[in-house]
């Protein structure tokens, strides 16, 4: 009798073990199911799970590349030496590592809606040029940029839009005087090429330690605008140095 009960027994527990790890791994499932971006959008928690989700593939990938080479990060732990400080617009359409094939420790950017010019922004940029000895600082306005059409069509905002399409109006004017008789697109093109100027000139002009490091050859200056469907750019002014000639591609 004894043994028929024993027998009973180990066949629960044996049944409840499997159970157990079935729902187990349903229960695994149905957690590492990955956020969708469509989720992302829906709502702040949506955002937020699927941040985190994208956070954990980003490790999964630095641990991979720590198993085929161990200690390659510990470089960065000893402090960034990027070699170009970017002056961008926050627009999610332009990452601009992404877009010039910069890898980490490459890229110092300062990344403000328009890529305006703010005073804080200078001292980010001071700080690159001074501390980190960044050789080069590049203004990159984009085509299509939201910020410079709101300030072309003098869009009604609050908040502290209005203060912030401020910066990018002296543009628009300059812009609007110089290219009479454009149509509305080459307007366009022609207020963000002279918006990308504009932070180079208030760059140069509100920050003497930007002026005097440039002026002694140690730091280059240039201005240009990111083509978002192929990512060229197009020059507004390149540093002084720079000839005419075909661009070799960087080495990897
Ligand atoms: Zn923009």
């Amino acid at each position: 009798m004894n043994k028929v009960y024993n027998s009973r027994l180990i066949l629960i527990a044996s049944s409840l073990v499997i159970l157990n790890a079935a729902f187990g791994i349903a229960a695994q499932k149905v957690e590492t199911t990955p956020p969708t971006r469509e989720q992302a959008l829906a709502s702040p928690a949506g955002a937020f799970a699927y941040f985190q989700a994208a956070d954990e593939n980003a490790k999964i990938v630095i641990r991979a590349q720590l198993e085929k080479n161990p200690g390659s990060r510990d470089g960065l732990l000893l402090g960034q030496t990027p070699y170009v400080a970017i002056v961008g617009c926050s627009d999610s359409r332009v990452p601009y590592e992404e877009v010039i094939g910069a890898k980490s420790n490459d890229v110092f950017t300062v990344s403000l809606a328009g890529n305006v010019v703010s005073e804080d922004a200078i001292g980010s940029i001071e700080y690159a040029v001074k501390y980190l000895h960044v050789p080069l600082i590049v203004v990159l306005g984009h085509d299509h940029c939201g910020a410079v059409s709101a300030c072309m069509n003098e869009a009604e905002v609050g908040g502290a839009l209005p203060q912030l399409l401020g910066k990018i109006r002296p543009a628009v004017q300059s812009a609007t005087k110089a290219c009479i008789g454009c149509n509305k697109e080459a307007l366009f093109s022609a207020c963000i090429a002279a918006n990308a100027k504009l932070g180079m000139d208030e760059l140069l002009s509100r920050s003497a330690t930007i002026r005097s490091l440039v002026k002694e050859g140690k730091v280059a200056i240039a201005c240009g605008v990111i083509d978002l469907s192929d990512a060229s750019i197009q020059w507004v002014v390149t540093p002084e140095f720079v000839k005419s000639k075909p661009v070799t591609p960087a080495a990897k």
